[in-house]
């Protein structure tokens, strides 16, 4: 341990918070999420060196960012987690074999695209949307359920009286972006450094006709109450959320192997281009509910899902994202 050492912890901290806090919070990021990531994988990387220095409050001990002031709280009942992240096929197959040293058995692994947008969860009584809310730092949220009421695919009602909670991406899709951006400048307004800080902005907004107006969409990924419908896998509850009406993306494939799951990313860093919404990775999730228990969790993210995230390109385009807000 060197004096050197513990200094650029301290700093690397310091700094992630200082874009943590403009990307959570402001939604107006300083740098891009390339940069952020290697910052990031260069602080894990210490502290997996000198675990001894790893502070308590720990940018990589912690979700997300604070709350705004403008909601009121919401209250989690099951943690809003973050995921862990995959660079390189040697990632991944690293992450395949963290898994076996915990589970025997062969593994499947439900590819996801993933959704360049922000994380909500919607909660349902007797089939009506009654909650919606924001991670914020994954324990609280905000409440913006009035906000997600004017999010045109999200079912008001379900067509079972359920009582159960779901969660998924909140995004604005590329041609909405564009329009909006195209209307701000004309206006002589900030335009938006990306989709993503778009949607957030959007659903920050405190006047609800505001976000009827930003064309916001939705896709479910996850059921935080699986108990209810009896589910036995991610891939199950896909298809049990679509038929129940949510928007699910129909972009999702379960592969028996990491080089399947490799030529899935290949795939899809080729095509991301012709989506009609942004995304920044894959996320790969262990199919099997039995297993992901058997697995577990870390204090920030669960150890049976992972996400690959692309490489630089994404840098390019919203670096120059950013210089046209200059
Ligand atoms: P993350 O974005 O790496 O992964 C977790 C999130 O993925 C979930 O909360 C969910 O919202 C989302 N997601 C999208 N599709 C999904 C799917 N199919 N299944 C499950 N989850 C899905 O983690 P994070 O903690 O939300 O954010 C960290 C990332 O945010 C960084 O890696 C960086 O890219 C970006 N960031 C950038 C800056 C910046 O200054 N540019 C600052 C902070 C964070």
């Amino acid at each position: 341990m060197t004096e050197n050492q513990q200094t650029k912890m301290l700093e690397l901290n310091r700094l992630l918070k200082q874009y943590a806090k403009e990307y959570y919070e402001q939604d107006q990021p300083s740098v891009t999420d390339a940069e952020y990531d290697r910052l990031y994988q260069e602080l894990v990387t210490l502290e997996d060196a000198f675990p001894e220095l790893t502070l308590a409050d720990s940018i990589t001990q912690v979700v997300g960012g604070q709350i705004s002031s403008g909601f009121e709280k919401v209250h989690h009942e099951t943690a809003m987690l973050s995921l862990g992240n995959a660079f390189s096929y040697e990632d991944l197959v690293a992450f395949e074999e963290r898994i076996k040293k915990l589970v025997s058995g062969p593994i499947h692994y439900n590819c996801e695209l993933k959704i360049d947008g922000l994380a909500i969860s919607l909660k349902y009584q007797e089939g009506k949307f009654i909650q919606g809310a924001t991670r914020g730092d994954g324990k609280i949220g905000e409440n913006i359920t009035e906000n997600l009421k004017q999010v045109k695919d999200i079912p008001q009602v379900l067509p079972e009286p359920l009582t159960l909670e779901v969660r998924g991406e909140c995004f604005m899709p590329k041609s909405s972006f564009v329009e909006l951006n195209e209307e701000r400048e004309a206006q002589g307004e900030n335009i938006f450094a990306n989709p993503r800080n778009a949607a957030a902005g959007s659903l920050r907004q405190l006047d609800t006709r505001v976000v009827a107006k930003r064309n916001l969409s939705s896709f479910i990924y996850a059921i935080a109450t699986p108990e209810v419908l009896a589910l036995t896998s991610q891939s199950d509850g896909l298809s049990k959320m679509s038929a129940l009406g949510f928007h699910i993306n129909p972009e999702a494939v379960v592969c028996a192997s990491i080089d399947d799951v490799w030529a899935y990313i290949q795939k899809y860093q080729e095509l991301r281009h012709d989506l009609p919404y942004e995304i920044d990775g894959i996320v790969i999730k262990v199919n099997e509910f039995t297993l992901q228990e058997a697995i577990g969790y870390t204090v920030k993210a669960p150890k049976w899902a992972i996400a690959y995230k692309f490489p630089a390109e994404e840098a390019q385009t919203k670096l120059l994202a950013i210089e046209w807000t200059v």
